[in-house]
């Protein structure tokens, strides 16, 4: 792949040879940076948001995690993958609330 800047324009379409344009593809709510072919609508990501759509695939990884008590409370830790991809370091509160009787959503 082309190592070119959003700004620098149009890209060929490793898909079908149509004119890649650039924009911003939205990958459930982040916003990456790339092109989009106008004639096959394949999307390449910029390389300079590579590193941010591999966090995000990680991020959507199912993992098991522990359940411990601490005094009346249960603790349920948020794996590391999770909290790089929402920038976890910026936040001091979230919501927390039983979607069904066996998911509990965490909203930020
Ligand atoms: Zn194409």
């Amino acid at each position: 792949m082309e190592n070119k800047k959003i700004e620098e324009g149009s890209i060929k379409c490793p898909e079908c040879g149509g004119k890649c344009k650039p924009t911003r593809i939205d990958v459930e709510g982040f916003e990456l940076q790339g092109w989009r072919c106008s004639k096959c609508k394949y999307e390449l990501i910029s390389p300079d948001d590579v590193e941010k759509a591999y966090l995000l695939l990680k991020a959507r990884e199912r993992e098991k995690v522990k359940i411990s008590k601490r005094g009346h409370s249960y603790m349920i830790s948020i794996p590391r993958a999770i909290a790089k991809a929402i920038g976890i370091e910026k936040l001091t509160t979230a919501e927390i609330f039983l979607k069904d009787r066996k998911t509990i959503t965490v909203k930020v």
